[in-house]
């Protein structure tokens, strides 16, 4: 089966064709990703009028893009896979839309995916890795621990209780008024730096749930620049090693216990698996010390090349591959949706009508 994914849930335009070789391995036929990040530097931030507009500009020729790269047609396809959430209404409502009307022109079925869900399937399309594994999917916006036990069964082990580390890099970016954007800059600015020139805290260490934190974190950077005010290069270096090394230390705490309690609940497995996705996983440093921690464990860590870690449409695909695969397609009123929780249920409504 060939899947054209859909994937506009933020601000990058994306269209992939992916498949299966002969011994039946996820292939990519092609990867398109158009970037928005030129049309929102100027605003220091996603605006989502704006990403609307550029994705229903983009979408038509990166699909066909990513059509040609992989030499098939829309005769060549199976389903239409599209993210359908969670994320900014206005560019989930065009790559749905695309999505909807390309399978019902072309008689094929349409696949609703949930964009965590891409994430966290990556490591079976890179890797093809068996059920049950863990993931950390620390990006822009989400910063969780997954129990991934199949398809469509996630179980959320920990999330951040304010911001997302991403998002704690890109603050930190531009506190510190970095001359480019977001964590490559502070990675960046950070090799010239001592990491142990600023005592900063190590938010959750030691705690026994699996949560995250970094909204403080930000803050102890903030007081600490404002310490040694006007900045010199290289206390901005040291600021921004300071900081990779505090979040990355958290990161590797919360991953060691998450290891333990994987390793308690599933002793038997041939080859334990933690796979980090998202956009921070490009960190070297942050790379380093999960690696670290999975050698200590006994669990092999997966880390996607970065063209799969940030957001891509490939994963939309072959999250559609795998839902086609098991019958589990979607109608044309299927919604999308702002707020989409990988671990929801269907719970009931209590006290309404009843
Ligand atoms: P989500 O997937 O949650 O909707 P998103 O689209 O913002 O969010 P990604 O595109 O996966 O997430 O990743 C972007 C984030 O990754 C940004 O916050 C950026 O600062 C961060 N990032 C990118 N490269 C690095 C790096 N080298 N070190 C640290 N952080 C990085
Ligand atoms: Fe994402
Ligand atoms: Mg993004």
């Amino acid at each position: 089966a060939l899947i054209l994914g859909i994937e506009t849930s933020c601000d990058e335009t994306a269209a992939s064709v992916v498949g299966r070789d002969a011994d039946g391995r996820p292939l990519i036929l092609s990867n398109v990703v158009l970037s928005q990040v030129a049309e929102h530097a100027a605003f220091g931030g996603v605006v989502p009028e704006i990403a609307a507009r550029a994705h229903v500009e983009a979408i038509t020729g990166v699909v066909e893009a990513a059509l040609a790269d992989a030499g098939t047609g829309l005769g060549d396809l199976s389903a239409v896979a599209a993210t359908l959430g969670p994320g900014l209404v206005g560019g989930l409502i065009v790559g749905a839309m695309t999505g909807k009307a390309l399978a019902a022109a072309r008689g094929l079925a349409f696949v609703g995916v949930n964009h965590l869900e891409g994430h966290a399937l990556t490591p079976r399309l890179t890797d093809g890795i068996a059920y049950p594994y863990l993931v950390l999917l620390v990006s822009g916006g989400h910063t969780q621990i997954l129990l991934v036990r199949g398809l469509g069964h996630y179980e959320r082990w920990g999330t951040t209780i304010d911001d997302a580390l991403g998002e704690a890099f890109d603050k930190t970016a531009k506190l510190l008024g970095l001359p480019e954007q977001g964590g490559a800059a502070v990675e960046k600015f950070a090799r010239g730096g001592d990491p142990k020139r600023f005592a900063l805290p190590r938010p959750m260490k030691g705690e026994k749930r699996l949560d995250f934190s970094f909204s403080g974190l930000k803050t102890a950077v903030r007081q600490a620049a404002q310490a040694v005010m006007p900045l010199a290069d290289q206390d901005v270096a040291d600021l921004c090693a300071s900081f990779q090394a505090a979040a990355a230390d958290s990161l590797a705490d919360r991953i060691a216990r998450a290891l333990a309690r994987f390793g308690a609940e599933f002793p038997n497995l041939a080859e334990p698996v933690l796979a980090v996705a998202g956009g921070v996983a490009a960190n070297a440093a942050i790379r380093l010390r999960l690696e670290e921690a999975c050698r200590t464990a006994g669990v092999r860590l997966i880390a996607p090349p970065l063209k799969l870690c940030g957001d891509n449409a490939a994963m939309i695909a072959y999250a559609g591959l795998e839902r086609f695969e098991a019958g589990r397609l979607d109608g044309m009123d299927a919604p999308v949706r702002s707020r989409w929780p990988l671990d929801e249920t269907v719970a009931p409504l209590i006290g309404f009508g009843r």
